[in-house]
């Protein structure tokens, strides 16, 4: 793949860069490994000043920021906007918390005094150079909810974005530079997927983080087990949204157009399949249907444009193979299921329903604005539909009645449960998933501790 951006609404290509050559590598590693034998020894607070500076400056380019993501991605402009405001949020939230969430912990006084010492702290320190390896989905918020806490922490990041999203790679390494950070704090490395491995391999690497799909994260996974480094890895899901009788089925519905479609539905986390309970089937399929063909699909560049291309035109194709599996097997389509006439990788908001076992589409990650509906006779068939997959992100539950609530917290496969409303990341929950959605936790205190040599100090 070619490191370029190339514009989703038209397929023009903007700008073409050469991948960094082996020197250049070179000067970059030696540059983290320096750089983090200094940064290391800074305190929480001048990191704070610097993160919140960054905050600053993210706040100020926000307008032409969100320009780039949406040139080089194809998100609404809107909401390109509201990623880097979201991004800034974070930055500020661990710029306040981190040293609050590394603080020395002390064991209890009877286990102190049972191991013999005088006192015993664990103390939380940074590992060194950490690969980031992330996708081009939200180009600035996946790399920021690494990036923040790995600098708070002490930790120095090295990036390997995805190949279509070069501007705002170079972009986050300029923002830092200018909020004052070290030159080898974080660097981009310009590098195709190809060299991530012998990167990985070189001992100045401590760990690594991947955000992406599955056959990405099995391939860092792999290398990083060879060479027994920590990786935290988030990749695909289809994630379930349930739809109990006693729900606000109106409100339901209107959520989870929005689930569905969220930046084009190339969304880890946006709702893929929707598994309603039968006596609220018809209701809900009819208002969701009715609000997914209302959209407004069209140039991203637009302020009312809901929904805008998919990002390339091999991820169209893709989509379009699962939709025409599932329609050559017995699916029926209830709207969208064509891709428009024209320049641009655009796909229609689609609802798809009499989804079988055997389709392709129940099985594997729909990356673009198509929804699966399913009828659930009760609870426990709603529950063994949900975890009829190999992801488990998070999960979507809509129910007023909290013996509902209770069995789905304690049944659904899933890294979050999200009740009467949809899943959102937010800097104080943990995020992450289990099974094939990856392992690890990103955010919060849990996200923050993944990076971080965990010591224990005992003296005697
Ligand atoms: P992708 O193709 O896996 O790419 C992700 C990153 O991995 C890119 O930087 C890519 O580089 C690199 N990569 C690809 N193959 C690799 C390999 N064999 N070895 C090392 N690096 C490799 O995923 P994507 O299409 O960008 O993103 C979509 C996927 O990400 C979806 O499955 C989505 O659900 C998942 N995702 C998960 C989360 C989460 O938090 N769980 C969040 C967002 C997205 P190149 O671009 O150069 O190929």
């Amino acid at each position: 793949m070619p490191i370029a951006t190339v514009n989703p609404a038209n397929g023009e290509t903007i700008k073409t860069y050469e991948a960094m050559g082996t020197e250049e590598i070179e000067r970059r590693l030696q540059l983290a490994e320096a750089t983090f034998r200094t940064y290391r020894e800074s305190g929480f607070a001048d990191r704070a000043r610097l993160l919140n500076r960054a905050a600053d400056l993210l706040d100020e380019d926000r307008q032409d920021i969100a320009r780039v993501l949406t040139t080089e991605m194809g998100k609404p402009v809107t909401q390109a906007r509201a990623e880097a405001a979201k991004c800034a949020k974070a930055m500020r939230w661990y710029a306040e918390n981190a040293e609050r969430l590394l603080a020395d912990e002390q064991p209890a006084d009877s286990d102190v005094k049972d191991s013999g010492a005088s006192w015993v702290r664990v103390r939380y320190r940074p590992l060194g150079p950490v690969l980031a390896v992330m996708p081009w989905n939200f180009p600035l918020w996946q790399v920021i909810r690494f990036a923040a806490p790995a600098l708070m922490a002490g930790n120095v990041g090295l990036l390997k974005h995805a190949s279509n999203v070069p501007q705002t790679a170079l972009y986050l390494e300029d923002l830092f530079h200018r909020a004052g950070f070290a030159e080898g704090c974080f660097q981009t490395l310009l590098i195709g997927s190809a060299t991530v491995d012998e990167i990985l391999r070189d001992e100045r690497v401590k760990a690594a983080t991947l955000t992406g799909s599955e056959p990405a994260g099995r391939a860092v996974a792999s290398t990083a087990g060879e060479m027994v480094k920590k990786t935290v890895l988030e990749l695909g899901g289809s994630d379930p949204f349930i739809v109990m009788p006693s729900a606000d089925v109106e409100q339901a519905a209107r959520v989870a157009v929005t689930a569905r479609v969220q930046n084009n539905g190339q969304s880890c986390i946006a709702a893929k399949r929707f598994i309603v309970h039968t006596d609220v089937y018809d209701a809900f399929a009819e208002r969701f249907t009715e609000g997914m063909k209302a959209l407004k699909l069209g140039d991203p560049m637009a302020e009312e444009t809901e929904v805008g291309p998919l990002a390339s035109e091999r991820g169209r194709a893709d989509l379009e193979e699962l939709v025409d599996d599932a329609t050559r097997t017995g699916a029926t389509v209830l709207c969208g299921g064509r891709r428009p006439a024209g320049d641009g990788w655009y796909y229609p908001p689609t609802v798809l329903t009499g989804i079988t076992r055997e389709m392709r589409i129940h099985r594997e990650e729909a990356f673009g604005p198509v929804a699966t509906l399913y009828r659930a006779g009760d609870l426990d068939e709603a529950v063994l539909i949900a975890n009829d997959s190999l992801f488990g992100l998070s999960s979507n539950v809509w129910t007023r009645e909290e013996a509902d609530v209770d069995r789905f917290v304690r049944d659904l496969e899933a890294g979050g449960v999200y009740v009467n409303g949809m899943t959102a990341s937010h800097p104080a929950f943990p995020f992450g998933g289990v099974k094939r959605s990856g392992y690890g936790r990103e955010l919060s205190g849990h996200g923050i501790r993944e990076f971080c040599n965990i010591t224990t100090v005992w003296h005697g």
